[in-house]
């Protein structure tokens, strides 16, 4: 419905597959589903920020903006998802890459996310440090040189999450499921998100509360700073609904109980996963085949196995949101090195 109301450029391949994870189910004794968002783009591997940046792509070019400039670490998804929107509209991206953290290893700037960026003719500028979803003054920079170069910028902020238009993409995911689940006749009272910059779980707040039965939406929280995660998460959903209402939307109210994040499966940093991590990553592989990351969707998974098996949905069903992320493994390969194999 959101379509009637914002431009979209397509760059996905949506509505993307929901399908009932067997074995795991079984393994855990609850109904557990995903919902594919990792296999939902054709561009250099999707993820989540393909399903936000359809909003943010079709402004840019509504606006004639020729560069897309944006942020992150040297292996965001993100920022291989801006180039690769990019390329595919015949755009030019310029993607500040950042260290934020210590993962000490000699390919870590040049496979995984960082390689794809390369190969699809993006402009990655290596430099800055430290998490943080504000304004950084690299990226300023990098604006200013698009501009000096006589093009023309369009500012994606790191995970396109706090930009007026970010909450769109995930806030349309809510209607996507609801259209799914009535085709599969069934209903899911729980979804599993892992969160960071906030939008995804923002939109995914605010689409599920403009829905007539309620249902939680869990936050596994990969940032390893819950307060930060839930401010980001807390302004985006209100932006996004008050964005939505504005342009004649359902309007929605955001309870402070409508955000849930879970910070118990985020450590030990950032971008760092813990034994806890790499274990539920290898059960979800070899159960399922279902790639998961050690910065993102390893926690989250982790997270969904831990708390079913703690008993949280107990007679309910859950539906994982798979955000993609599984080129950043090559990047960790140390992580999953093992002496006898
Ligand atoms: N999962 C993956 C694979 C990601 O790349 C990201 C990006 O940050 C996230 C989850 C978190 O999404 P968000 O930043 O919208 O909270």
């Amino acid at each position: 419905a959101l379509d009637k109301l914002f431009p979209r450029k397509t760059l996905g391949f949506f509505p993307s597959p929901i399908h009932k994870l067997e074995r795991l189910s079984a393994m855990l004794g609850v109904e557990v589903w995903a919902k594919r968002d990792d296999v939902s783009s054709g561009l250099a591997f999707g993820g989540n920020k393909i399903r936000k940046l359809e909003w943010l792509v079709a402004d840019a070019l509504a606006k004639g903006c020729d560069t897309l400039v944006s942020i992150g670490n040297i292996q965001s998804n993100h920022t291989r998802q801006v180039c690769a929107a990019a390329a595919a509209v015949g755009m030019k991206s310029y993607t500040v890459q950042e260290t934020w953290l210590e993962w000490d290893d000699p390919v870590y700037d040049k496979v995984g996310n960082i390689l794809l960026t390369r190969i699809m003719g993006g402009n990655p500028i290596m430099g800055g440090y430290g998490y943080s979803t504000t304004e950084k003054d690299t990226w300023a920079r990098a604006l200013e040189e698009v501009r000096a170069k006589g093009g023309k910028p369009y500012a994606i902020p790191a995970g396109a999450s706090d930009h007026p238009l970010g909450g769109l993409g995930y806030a349309n995911f809510a209607d996507e499921v609801a259209m799914q689940e009535q085709q599969l006749g069934i209903f899911f009272d729980n979804i599993v998100v892992a969160t960071c910059t906030g939008s995804t779980q923002a939109g995914m707040v605010v689409g599920f509360a403009a829905q007539e039965k309620r249902r939680r939406v869990i936050g596994i929280d990969t940032a390893d700073d819950e307060a930060m995660t839930r401010r980001a998460v807390t302004k985006i959903a209100n932006d996004t609904s008050e964005l939505i209402a504005a342009k004649g939307g359902k309007r929605v109210v955001v309870r402070d109980a409508d955000i849930e994040i879970i910070p118990d499966y985020s450590g030990p940093a950032y971008g760092l996963p813990s034994e806890q991590t790499i274990a539920a990553i290898r059960t979800a592989a070899e159960m399922e085949a279902m790639l998961t990351d050690p910065v993102y969707e390893g926690k989250s998974i982790d997270g969904l196995i831990d708390m079913a098996k703690k008993g949280h949905f107990k007679g309910q069903r859950v539906l994982y949101a798979h955000l993609g992320g599984a080129p950043a493994l090559n990047a960790y390969y140390k992580a999953f090195e093992d002496p006898e194999n």
